[in-house]
Protein backbone atom coordinates (compact mmCIF):
# COMPACT_ATOMS: atom_id res chain seq x y z
CA UNK A 1 0.00 0.00 0.00
CA UNK A 2 2.83 1.96 0.02
CA UNK A 3 2.03 3.84 -3.01
CA UNK A 4 -1.35 4.99 -1.61
CA UNK A 5 -0.13 6.38 1.51
CA UNK A 6 2.59 8.39 -0.61
CA UNK A 7 -0.27 9.56 -2.68
CA UNK A 8 -2.43 10.90 1.12
CA UNK A 9 0.70 12.25 2.09
CA UNK A 10 1.13 14.34 -0.74
CA UNK A 11 -2.61 15.26 -0.69
CA UNK A 12 -2.06 15.73 3.26
CA UNK A 13 0.53 18.52 2.11
CA UNK A 14 -1.50 20.13 0.27
CA UNK A 15 -4.22 20.56 3.01
CA UNK A 16 -4.07 23.51 5.23
CA UNK A 17 -5.73 22.80 8.73
CA UNK A 18 -4.49 25.91 10.65
CA UNK A 19 -5.30 29.91 10.19
CA UNK A 20 -3.15 31.79 8.47
CA UNK A 21 -0.56 33.74 10.21
CA UNK A 22 1.93 35.30 7.55
CA UNK A 23 2.46 34.74 4.01
CA UNK A 24 5.89 32.84 2.13
CA UNK A 25 6.89 33.82 -1.45
CA UNK A 26 9.03 30.45 -3.37
CA UNK A 27 11.21 32.43 -6.60
CA UNK A 28 8.62 31.60 -8.47
CA UNK A 29 6.09 33.83 -6.69
CA UNK A 30 3.73 30.99 -5.40
CA UNK A 31 2.84 32.04 -2.09
CA UNK A 32 2.04 29.90 1.09
CA UNK A 33 1.86 30.09 4.68
CA UNK A 34 4.74 30.60 6.62
CA UNK A 35 4.00 27.56 8.98
CA UNK A 36 3.70 25.56 5.84
CA UNK A 37 6.59 26.73 3.89
CA UNK A 38 8.91 27.44 6.76
CA UNK A 39 9.07 24.03 7.38
CA UNK A 40 6.64 23.99 10.03
CA UNK A 41 7.82 25.46 12.90
CA UNK A 42 5.42 28.92 12.25
CA UNK A 43 8.02 31.38 12.69
CA UNK A 44 7.61 32.92 9.59
CA UNK A 45 11.21 32.84 8.56
CA UNK A 46 11.04 31.19 5.02
CA UNK A 47 14.64 29.91 4.31
CA UNK A 48 16.53 27.72 1.40
CA UNK A 49 15.81 23.95 0.43
CA UNK A 50 12.23 24.14 1.32
CA UNK A 51 9.83 22.47 -1.50
CA UNK A 52 7.63 23.85 -3.39
CA UNK A 53 4.35 21.73 -4.32
CA UNK A 54 3.53 24.33 -7.08
CA UNK A 55 6.74 24.61 -8.82
CA UNK A 56 7.70 20.80 -8.09
CA UNK A 57 11.08 21.02 -6.58
CA UNK A 58 13.01 22.69 -3.76
CA UNK A 59 13.24 26.50 -3.49
CA UNK A 60 14.16 29.66 -1.38
CA UNK A 61 11.13 31.07 0.43
CA UNK A 62 11.03 34.58 1.59
CA UNK A 63 8.66 36.56 3.66
CA UNK A 64 5.72 39.44 2.74
CA UNK A 65 5.91 41.44 5.48
CA UNK A 66 2.42 42.83 3.63
CA UNK A 67 0.17 39.59 4.35
CA UNK A 68 1.09 39.58 8.23
CA UNK A 69 -2.21 39.14 9.84
CA UNK A 70 -4.20 38.92 6.54
CA UNK A 71 -6.29 35.88 7.21
CA UNK A 72 -9.54 35.53 4.78
CA UNK A 73 -8.71 37.58 2.37
CA UNK A 74 -5.95 35.07 0.57
CA UNK A 75 -7.73 32.98 -2.62
CA UNK A 76 -5.98 29.85 -3.80
CA UNK A 77 -7.45 27.98 -6.98
CA UNK A 78 -8.53 24.74 -5.88
CA UNK A 79 -5.24 21.90 -5.71
CA UNK A 80 -6.92 19.63 -7.98
CA UNK A 81 -7.51 22.67 -10.71
CA UNK A 82 -5.42 20.13 -12.91
CA UNK A 83 -8.59 17.39 -12.34
CA UNK A 84 -11.35 19.71 -13.07
CA UNK A 85 -12.38 21.77 -10.57
CA UNK A 86 -12.71 25.62 -11.09
CA UNK A 87 -12.98 27.12 -7.68
CA UNK A 88 -11.32 29.65 -5.75
CA UNK A 89 -11.08 28.66 -2.02
CA UNK A 90 -9.56 31.12 1.02
CA UNK A 91 -6.61 30.09 1.48
CA UNK A 92 -7.57 28.72 5.19
CA UNK A 93 -10.06 27.01 4.37
CA UNK A 94 -8.79 24.71 1.65
CA UNK A 95 -8.87 21.64 4.22
CA UNK A 96 -12.93 21.62 3.96
CA UNK A 97 -13.01 22.49 0.14
CA UNK A 98 -10.70 19.24 -0.41
CA UNK A 99 -12.72 16.96 1.82
CA UNK A 100 -15.48 17.66 -0.56
CA UNK A 101 -14.37 18.92 -4.18
CA UNK A 102 -15.61 16.41 -6.73
CA UNK A 103 -12.74 16.49 -8.96
CA UNK A 104 -10.63 14.91 -6.00
CA UNK A 105 -8.47 12.43 -8.40
CA UNK A 106 -8.41 8.45 -8.13
CA UNK A 107 -5.52 6.58 -8.44
CA UNK A 108 -3.50 3.97 -9.97
CA UNK A 109 -2.47 0.95 -7.80
CA UNK A 110 1.24 0.32 -8.88
CA UNK A 111 2.22 3.62 -10.25
CA UNK A 112 2.32 7.03 -9.63
CA UNK A 113 -0.35 7.48 -11.70
CA UNK A 114 -3.19 9.92 -10.57
CA UNK A 115 -6.53 11.56 -12.03
CA UNK A 116 -9.74 11.64 -12.92
CA UNK A 117 -11.98 8.54 -12.94
CA UNK A 118 -12.24 8.99 -16.78
CA UNK A 119 -8.63 9.62 -17.39
CA UNK A 120 -7.99 6.63 -14.99
CA UNK A 121 -10.22 4.73 -17.08
CA UNK A 122 -7.81 5.08 -19.98
CA UNK A 123 -4.61 4.23 -17.81
CA UNK A 124 -6.13 1.17 -16.86
CA UNK A 125 -7.72 0.08 -20.18
CA UNK A 126 -4.96 1.09 -22.31
CA UNK A 127 -3.82 -1.89 -24.58
CA UNK A 128 -0.41 -0.88 -24.74
CA UNK A 129 -0.48 0.11 -20.86
CA UNK A 130 0.49 -2.02 -18.20
CA UNK A 131 -2.71 -3.32 -16.90
CA UNK A 132 -5.06 -3.98 -19.70
CA UNK A 133 -8.14 -4.39 -17.73
CA UNK A 134 -11.31 -5.32 -19.43
CA UNK A 135 -14.27 -2.27 -19.92
CA UNK A 136 -17.81 -2.59 -20.46
CA UNK A 137 -20.71 -0.30 -21.11
CA UNK A 138 -23.45 -0.35 -19.38
CA UNK A 139 -26.98 1.42 -19.04
CA UNK A 140 -28.66 2.98 -15.79
CA UNK A 141 -31.92 0.65 -14.38
CA UNK A 142 -30.73 -1.73 -16.98
CA UNK A 143 -30.09 -5.25 -15.98
CA UNK A 144 -26.65 -6.71 -17.18
CA UNK A 145 -25.62 -10.37 -17.32
CA UNK A 146 -22.24 -11.44 -16.86
CA UNK A 147 -20.05 -13.98 -16.11
CA UNK A 148 -16.91 -14.14 -14.14
CA UNK A 149 -14.15 -16.72 -14.40
CA UNK A 150 -12.71 -18.84 -11.58
CA UNK A 151 -9.94 -16.09 -11.64
CA UNK A 152 -9.65 -13.33 -10.16
CA UNK A 153 -11.44 -11.14 -11.84
CA UNK A 154 -11.18 -6.67 -12.22
CA UNK A 155 -13.83 -5.63 -14.74
CA UNK A 156 -14.87 -1.48 -15.00
CA UNK A 157 -18.48 -1.05 -16.13
CA UNK A 158 -19.06 2.66 -17.84
CA UNK A 159 -21.98 4.32 -17.81
CA UNK A 160 -23.44 5.13 -21.18
CA UNK A 161 -25.22 7.98 -20.16
CA UNK A 162 -22.39 9.66 -17.64
CA UNK A 163 -19.39 7.99 -18.58
CA UNK A 164 -19.26 7.19 -14.51
CA UNK A 165 -16.39 4.63 -13.76
CA UNK A 166 -17.67 1.32 -11.47
CA UNK A 167 -15.97 -1.62 -10.93
CA UNK A 168 -17.19 -5.14 -10.65
CA UNK A 169 -14.41 -6.60 -8.24
CA UNK A 170 -14.48 -10.50 -7.98
CA UNK A 171 -12.07 -12.55 -5.83
CA UNK A 172 -10.60 -15.68 -6.72
CA UNK A 173 -12.22 -17.83 -3.85
CA UNK A 174 -8.77 -18.64 -1.90
CA UNK A 175 -9.23 -20.55 1.24
CA UNK A 176 -10.76 -23.55 2.84
CA UNK A 177 -13.88 -22.29 2.21
CA UNK A 178 -13.29 -21.32 -1.00
CA UNK A 179 -15.94 -18.67 -0.66
CA UNK A 180 -15.45 -16.09 -3.59
CA UNK A 181 -16.09 -12.03 -2.30
CA UNK A 182 -17.52 -9.92 -5.17
CA UNK A 183 -17.42 -6.12 -4.18
CA UNK A 184 -19.26 -3.30 -6.72
CA UNK A 185 -18.02 0.29 -6.46
CA UNK A 186 -18.21 3.70 -7.67
CA UNK A 187 -14.77 5.05 -8.85
CA UNK A 188 -13.91 8.65 -7.77
CA UNK A 189 -12.49 10.59 -5.15
CA UNK A 190 -12.86 11.87 -1.78
CA UNK A 191 -14.42 8.34 -1.16
CA UNK A 192 -15.79 9.56 2.36
CA UNK A 193 -17.52 12.51 1.06
CA UNK A 194 -21.36 13.11 0.81
CA UNK A 195 -20.31 12.93 -2.61
CA UNK A 196 -23.41 13.57 -5.76
CA UNK A 197 -24.79 11.77 -7.52
CA UNK A 198 -25.97 8.99 -5.17
CA UNK A 199 -26.00 5.42 -7.43
CA UNK A 200 -27.61 2.50 -5.96
CA UNK A 201 -27.12 -1.39 -7.37
CA UNK A 202 -29.10 -4.36 -7.08
CA UNK A 203 -26.76 -7.47 -7.44
CA UNK A 204 -28.05 -11.15 -8.23
CA UNK A 205 -26.08 -14.46 -8.44
CA UNK A 206 -27.60 -16.48 -9.68
CA UNK A 207 -26.74 -20.46 -9.09
CA UNK A 208 -26.17 -23.55 -11.30
CA UNK A 209 -28.99 -24.75 -12.83
CA UNK A 210 -31.03 -27.36 -9.61
CA UNK A 211 -32.02 -30.74 -10.96
CA UNK A 212 -35.36 -31.88 -11.48
CA UNK A 213 -37.36 -31.47 -8.75
CA UNK A 214 -35.27 -29.25 -7.04
CA UNK A 215 -35.20 -25.11 -6.92
CA UNK A 216 -31.76 -23.00 -8.13
CA UNK A 217 -30.58 -21.19 -5.76
CA UNK A 218 -30.28 -16.87 -6.35
CA UNK A 219 -30.06 -14.23 -4.16
CA UNK A 220 -30.30 -10.51 -4.60
CA UNK A 221 -28.66 -7.94 -2.96
CA UNK A 222 -29.51 -3.86 -2.66
CA UNK A 223 -28.01 -1.02 -1.28
CA UNK A 224 -26.06 1.63 -2.40
CA UNK A 225 -22.76 1.89 -4.31
CA UNK A 226 -19.94 2.69 -1.76
CA UNK A 227 -16.75 4.86 -3.72
CA UNK A 228 -13.26 3.67 -4.31
CA UNK A 229 -10.30 6.01 -5.25
CA UNK A 230 -7.84 3.47 -5.76
CA UNK A 231 -9.33 0.60 -7.78
CA UNK A 232 -6.64 -1.50 -7.87
CA UNK A 233 -7.21 -1.74 -3.77
CA UNK A 234 -10.39 -2.32 -3.59
CA UNK A 235 -11.42 -3.28 -0.17
CA UNK A 236 -12.64 -7.13 -0.75
CA UNK A 237 -14.09 -7.80 3.07
CA UNK A 238 -16.23 -4.77 3.01
CA UNK A 239 -18.47 -2.99 0.75
CA UNK A 240 -22.39 -2.10 0.19
CA UNK A 241 -22.67 -3.63 -2.53
CA UNK A 242 -20.75 -6.30 -1.51
CA UNK A 243 -21.93 -10.37 -1.23
CA UNK A 244 -19.39 -13.69 -0.29
CA UNK A 245 -20.75 -16.14 -2.82
CA UNK A 246 -20.31 -19.99 -1.37
CA UNK A 247 -19.25 -22.69 -3.12
CA UNK A 248 -22.27 -24.10 -3.77
CA UNK A 249 -23.11 -20.96 -5.57
CA UNK A 250 -20.77 -21.40 -8.30
CA UNK A 251 -20.81 -23.17 -11.42
CA UNK A 252 -19.60 -26.67 -12.36
CA UNK A 253 -16.13 -27.66 -12.89
CA UNK A 254 -15.26 -23.59 -14.36
CA UNK A 255 -16.03 -22.48 -10.83
CA UNK A 256 -17.66 -19.41 -12.81
CA UNK A 257 -20.25 -17.02 -11.10
CA UNK A 258 -23.16 -16.17 -12.97
CA UNK A 259 -24.98 -12.76 -11.72
CA UNK A 260 -26.38 -9.57 -12.74
CA UNK A 261 -25.66 -6.24 -12.24
CA UNK A 262 -28.35 -2.86 -12.34
CA UNK A 263 -26.75 0.39 -11.12
CA UNK A 264 -29.21 3.40 -10.67
CA UNK A 265 -28.72 7.09 -10.58
CA UNK A 266 -30.44 7.26 -7.45
CA UNK A 267 -30.70 11.29 -7.11
ZN1 LIG B 1 0.09 26.66 7.00
ZN1 LIG C 1 6.84 27.73 -6.45
ZN1 LIG D 1 -11.96 21.62 -5.80
ZN1 LIG E 1 -1.02 2.22 -13.42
Amino acid sequence: HSRTNRNVRKKARLIHRHAWICGLQCGNGHVVCCACGGGGNGNGDGGANKHCDLCGRATAYTHIPYMDGLVDAYQVPCPYRNFGCARSIAYHSAAEHLDKCAHAPCYCFECAFQGSPASLLRHLTEESGRHCWPMEKIKYQICRPLVVPASEHRLLLVAEEDGRVFLLAVGAGRGAAGVRPVNVVCVRGNVDADARPVYTGVLWVDGPPAAAGHLRSSFQLKGDVANCGVPGEVDMEHGRLHAHVNPEMLHGESKEIHLRICITKFW
